[in-house]
């Protein structure tokens, strides 16, 4: 038996959000790493890597800061 604690051990949950991964796809480009910069001349997409991400297409988790558990 231990003694008598007001307060448990904070018990850490997986991460609702990310799942426990600590990533989730990039809220700025949707998970593709790139965005829409624009249109040519010709109507063509001009795409440009995202900022939000840097191309990799995922961002650390918001909720959990990346740990996976909150
Ligand atoms: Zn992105
Ligand atoms: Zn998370």
């Amino acid at each position: 038996m231990s003694p008598t604690s007001k307060q448990d051990p904070p018990v850490k949950r997986r991460c609702h959000r990310c799942h426990g991964s600590g990533r989730t796809p990039c809220q700025i480009c949707r998970g593709t790493g790139q965005v829409v910069r624009g249109v040519d001349l010709r109507g063509k997409q001009i795409l440009d890597r995202c900022v939000g991400c840097f191309g990799v297409k995922t961002t650390r988790c918001p909720t959990c800061g990346g740990e996976g558990f909150v």
